[in-house]
């Protein structure tokens, strides 16, 4: 009798990324050019939630810190930036952009390491993204009168620009190009878990030559933040992060000039019709709400499927969940990384019990998660209720509510029946079906037949709760500009 073959191991070999990067043990704020010590002398850790282990310490941004970042910003935009022509200005952009495609992998690496996500998503995503941003925008340097023809256009001064930890480094992208490239200088602060690849990119601008005190990066928590949004000498204020924090911000700004743009939370509806490509939709679900854990203001977090079809979607799904490699962020395989913070961790946890108590049915591939760090396996509910909180609030974890539809008019309104707007998909065969549902989605940016995609020439950004005004593309430009007729 033959002998009988043991069934072959289809699992990857580890390949983790080991290019060697260069931490500092401790950064400063990056202030009018020079890395300047905090006032109040304190520092705060940044860890690596894979491992829990410290990366380096970076300084607490006081007040006085802040004040003298303005005031290094409103200097250089008083001086050398403000005096310059948009064709030189392009000039440096241009250099920042060319910078980070060279420094690419290192920045790639330690994004992942300070922020969780898998190294796959910030090599191929994330950075090249960010540059392109910056390519992007130096384009338009030169060109504002073009872009706005018969009107008068002049910059607003200084930014004071606050980002989250979901895109560490692309948010510090989107929020720059455009400030630099409509003749602005601008105070940074990056979150407080995820300051290094922003620490990275001061260094960086400082070796693409730029005048001291274009771009001031300010490390520190919520009052760091709040101290740059209520200075009164920073003109505009570009924020994204929770709707929390955006409607103080909105508040604290209201009885003063400072322009205003908000980008914030969401809770997407991912809507794949009877007719829909089922493979290729799954896999738009797995990108939608899984890769990166959910971190993603506009993941697909709302999943709604058409009843005839609800069994195959499912069993489709549930099989391709097993195949989800979950641990070692910096691991080119890893598809699922770390959760950002213990914090986040805990409200992940609190919101996956409270779907199982409002009697939805929870399902978790059986992956093993590593001892140390932060981790949370993908999980996907059925039978949810369109009243369950975690249908209706924000989890920003891998956690995936799915309904039921039949018809399109009940899709469009379950889909819209939520405070947030910032954007969803659509999986159908049908282009009239396709048009018909997403010119009645109140989402800032609806994806047809594929998900999560970005582009630095489109806009993006919320309708209702998910906030207002628009990065990317020519709106991205306007709203760093004074337009006068
Ligand atoms: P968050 O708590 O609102 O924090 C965002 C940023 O604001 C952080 O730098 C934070 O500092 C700072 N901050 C906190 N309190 C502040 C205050 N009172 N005044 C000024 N700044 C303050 O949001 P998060 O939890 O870090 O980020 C996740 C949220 O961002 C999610 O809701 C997500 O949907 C949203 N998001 C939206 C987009 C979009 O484009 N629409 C993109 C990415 C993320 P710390 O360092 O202390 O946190
Ligand atoms: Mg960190």
């Amino acid at each position: 009798m033959p002998k009988k073959k043991s069934s072959p191991d289809w699992s990857y070999a580890a390949a983790p990324e080991s290019t060697p990067v260069n931490i500092s043990k401790r950064y400063d704020h990056f202030i009018g050019g020079k890395w300047t010590a905090p006032s109040n002398t304190k520092y705060f850790s940044t860890t690596n939630p894979a491992t829990g282990k410290k990366l380096s310490e970076v300084a607490e941004g006081s007040e006085a810190d802040v004040d003298a970042a303005v005031k290094a910003a409103r200097a250089a935009y008083n001086g050398a930036w403000g005096k310059m022509s948009g064709r030189e200005r392009g000039k440096y952009i241009y250099r920042i952009a060319r910078l980070i495609q060279e420094r690419a992998r290192e920045f790639a690496i330690i994004e992942t390491m300070d922020g969780g996500k898998p190294i796959r998503e910030s090599r191929d995503v994330d950075i090249p993204l960010a540059a392109n941003h910056f390519f992007y925008y130096a384009g338009w340097a030169d060109k504002l009168d073009y872009a706005f023809p018969n009107q008068k256009v002049t910059s607003l001064g200084v930014a004071g620009q606050v980002i989250p930890w979901n895109f560490p480094f692309l948010m510090a992208a989107w929020k720059l190009a455009p400030a630099l490239a409509t003749g602005n200088t601008v105070v940074l602060k990056p979150a407080e878990t995820t300051p290094l690849t922003a620490l990275k990119l001061a260094e960086l601008i400082a070796d693409a030559g730029l005048p001291d005190g274009v771009v001031n990066i300010v490390t520190g928590a919520g009052e760091t933040g709040a101290a740059i949004v209520n200075h009164p000498d920073v003109n505009k204020v570009a924020f994204t992060g929770s709707t929390a924090v955006g409607k103080l911000i909105q508040k604290s700004v209201a009885h003063t000039e400072k322009k205003l743009t908000l980008e914030l939370g969401g809770k997407a509806a991912n809507i794949i019709l009877e007719d829909a490509a089922i493979d290729q939709a799954v896999e738009g679900i797995v990108n939608g709400i899984y890769f990166n854990q959910g971190h993603v203001c506009c993941a697909g977090s709302r999943l709604f499927v058409q009843e005839n079809v609800f069994d195959e979607v499912m069993w489709k799904l549930k099989r391709r969940m097993d195949t989800l490699i979950v641990g070692d962020p910096l691991d080119k395989n890893t598809d699922v990384g770390a959760i950002n913070s213990k914090g986040q961790l805990k409200t992940i946890q609190r919101y996956i019990k409270a779907g199982v108590k409002d009697g939805a049915e929870m399902y978790q591939p059986s992956c093993s998660l590593p001892e140390k760090g932060n981790w949370c396996p993908p999980t996907v509910f059925t039978n949810v209720a369109q009243s369950s909180i975690i249908a209706q609030e924000e989890i920003f974890g891998p956690v995936l509510a799915v309904q039921t539809f039949r018809t399109v008019p009940e899709v469009i309104e379950k889909a819209n029946n939520t405070p947030y707007g910032l954007s969803a998909g659509v999986w159908t065969d049908k282009g009239a079906r396709m048009f018909q549902i997403t010119t009645n989605l109140q989402a800032g940016v609806v994806w047809g037949n594929t998900f999560n995609k970005f582009d630095p020439t489109s806009p993006f950004g919320g309708f209702k709760e998910s906030g207002y005004g628009r990065e990317g593309g020519l709106h991205g430009l306007g709203a760093y500009l004074n337009l006068e007729i």
